[in-house]
C-alpha cells in the first residue's frame, strides 16, 4: 500500500496587530503594573473590571455614531446563539460608565476607579499602535468640581514621576458646555464653508456632522485653513473660564507644567469642559501618551441619572517604550535558590523543603529535566548557573540521610558552600532571600 506522508500542519500566528507578551518582557509589564496598583492607592482610587466584550450599542451610545471608532474600527460580531450584537470594547469609559449605571455605584457618593486591560481597535498596526493594546484608565464619578479635573491629571503626573519618566508636556483646552459648543459649532461651519473647495473627503463629511472633528486635521492645507478658525476658547461663559482657570491653577501651585492647546478637541463626542493629553516626542507619530477629560453628559446619554464625571485613558505599550527609548531597563526575575534533584527517591523531600522555603519568601526553582530520567549532576549545574539563581541546593544522599542540605553559592567566585538542617529551614532561609 502506498504511504501517505503526514501533511504538515499549518503554522497558527497572531492575529495581526495582537502581540503576544512574553517572558522578560511581560516582567516590565508586571513591574509597571505594581507602581500602578500603589500610585492609585496613593490616590484612593479603587479597580474596577468590566467585561471585554459589551453590546455594540453601548459603544455607539456612548463613543458616538460619528467618531472613527465606532465608523470603521470596532470588532462587532453578531452571537452565534442568539444574534446578539456585540463589540470587543474599543475603550473602557462606556462600560464603566454601564456598570456605575446598573450597579448604582454612586448611590452613596463619588467614587474615584481606575481599570488596566486590553481594548481592541482596527486601526493600520505600526509602532505605538495595535489592534489589541492595553490601556490604563482613571474614572472619577459623581465629581462635579473642577478640582477632581486637577487632581486626575495630578495622579497621571504623579505616575510618570514615580516611573521615572521625563520630557512629557501636559496641554489643556476646555470644551465648555453644550450651548457655548453649538454657538462654536455654527460659527465653525459658517466658516468652513467658505472654504468649501479646499475641503478634504473627511473634512467635508465632517462638517455638518461633527465639525469639531476637522480642527484634528493632518491635512496641511486644511491646516492653514484651521489655524484662523474660530476657537471654542472664544465662546467660553465666565463660568467654564472660572472652571479652566481652577485647573489651571491647581495644576501651577503643584509644580504641572501645562500648554493651553485650543486646537485640543479630542475625538469622542461625550466630552465637556476640561479636556487634556499628555504627549511625548520621543516615540515618533505616536506620542500621544494620556487622552482624558470631562464628560458630565454620559450617565444620561447611557440611560442613567445625570452623573459629572472625569477620567482618562494611558497607553500601557507607549509608556512602556517610552521608559525603553528613555534607557530604563527592569533587571530580569531571578530565583534566589536552584533546586537540584539527585534522583526521583527524593523528590518527596526535596518539594517538603521547597515548600517551607517558599512560605518563608524564598523564591526557587526546581530542576525538571526535558527528557525522561534524572539528568546528570553536571547537567543540573549548568542550568542553575543559567537561571540567574544566587544559590544550588544540593539534596546529597548522604546530607539527605542526615537530615541536612547543601547551599552552594553559585554567584560568590569560589562556590562557597555550608549545610543546613532539613528541620529547621526557617532559621537559615533567611540568608538565601531576595539578592536581585
Ligand atoms: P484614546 O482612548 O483614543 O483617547 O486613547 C488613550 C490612549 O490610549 C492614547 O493616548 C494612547 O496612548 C493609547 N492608544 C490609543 N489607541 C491605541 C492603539 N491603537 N495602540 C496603542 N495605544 C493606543
Amino acid at each position: 500500500m502506498e504511504k501517505i506522508a503526514p501533511q504538515k500542519a499549518e503554522k497558527l500566528v497572531a492575529v495581526k496587530g495582537m502581540n503576544d507578551i512574553l517572558p522578560g518582557e511581560s516582567a516590565r509589564w508586571e513591574a509597571l503594573e505594581s507602581t500602578v496598583r500603589s500610585v492609585m492607592r496613593s490616590f484612593a482610587f479603587e479597580n474596577i473590571r468590566t467585561p471585554v466584550v459589551e453590546s455594540t450599542s453601548l459603544f455607539v451610545r456612548g463613543t458616538g455614531q460619528s467618531t472613527d471608532i465606532v465608523m470603521k474600527e470596532m470588532y462587532s460580531f453578531d452571537d452565534r446563539l442568539n444574534g446578539e450584537a456585540l463589540t470587543l470594547r474599543p475603550e473602557n469609559t462606556p462600560g464603566v460608565v454601564r456598570a456605575a449605571i446598573e450597579h448604582n455605584l454612586t448611590y452613596d457618593g463619588g467614587k474615584r476607579l481606575y481599570y488596566m486591560g486590553p481594548m481592541f481597535r482596527h486601526e493600520r498596526p505600526q509602532r505605538g499602535r495595535y489592534r489589541q493594546f492595553y490601556q490604563l484608565g482613571v474614572e472619577a464619578i459623581g465629581f462635579e468640581g473642577p478640582e477632581v479635573d486637577a487632581e486626575i491629571i495630578l495622579l497621571a503626573h504623579a505616575l510618570f514621576k514615580v516611573l521615572g519618566l521625563k520630557n512629557v508636556r501636559v496641554e489643556l483646552n476646555s470644551l465648555g458646555v453644550t450651548s457655548e459648543r453649538l454657538a462654536h459649532r455654527l460659527a465653525l461651519i459658517t466658516y468652513f464653508e467658505q472654504f468649501a473647495d479646499l475641503l478634504d473627503e473627511d473634512a467635508k463629511k465632517r462638517l455638518h456632522t461633527n465639525p469639531l472633528r476637522i480642527l484634528d486635521t493632518k491635512n496641511p492645507v486644511l491646516k492653514e485653513i484651521v489655524r484662523n478658525a474660530p476657537m471654542l476658547i472664544g465662546f467660553l461663559g465666565a463660568e467654564s473660564l472660572a472652571r479652566f482657570d481652577v485647573v489651571k491653577t491647581v495644576l501651577t501651585a503643584c509644580g504641572v507644567a501645562w500648554t493651553v492647546n485650543p486646537l485640543l478637541v479630542r475625538g469622542l463626542d461625550y466630552y465637556s469642559h476640561t479636556v487634556f493629553e499628555f504627549y511625548t516626542d520621543e516615540l515618533g507619530s505616536q506620542g500621544a501618551l494620556i487622552g482624558g477629560g470631562r464628560y458630565d453628559g454620559l450617565f444620561e446619554l447611557l440611560g442613567g441619572k445625570p452623573t459629572p464625571a472625569v477620567g482618562w485613558g494611558l497607553g500601557m505599550e507607549r509608556v512602556l517604550e517610552l521608559l525603553k527609548t528613555q534607557g530604563q531597563v527592569h533587571a530580569a526575575h531571578f530565583p534566589d535558590a536552584y533546586a537540584i534533584v539527585p534522583n526521583a527517591s527524593a523528590l518527596p523531600v526535596v518539594l517538603r523543603c521547597l515548600q517551607s522555603l517558599r512560605e518563608q519568601g524564598v523564591k526557587v526553582q526546581m530542576h525538571a529535566s526535558a527528557t525522561p530520567g534524572v539528568a546528570s549532576m553536571k547537567s543540573q549545574f549548568k542550568k542553575a548557573d543559567a537561571s540567574g539563581a544566587h544559590f544550588a541546593l544540593i539534596f546529597g544522599a548522604d546530607e539527605m540521610a542526615a537530615g541536612l542540605i547543601t547551599v552552594k553559592s553559585l554567584r560568590d567566585g569560589v562556590g562557597e558552600q555550608a549545610t543546613y538542617p532539613l528541620s529547621a529551614v526557617p532559621h537559615w532561609a533567611i540568608k538565601l532571600q531576595s539578592r536581585s
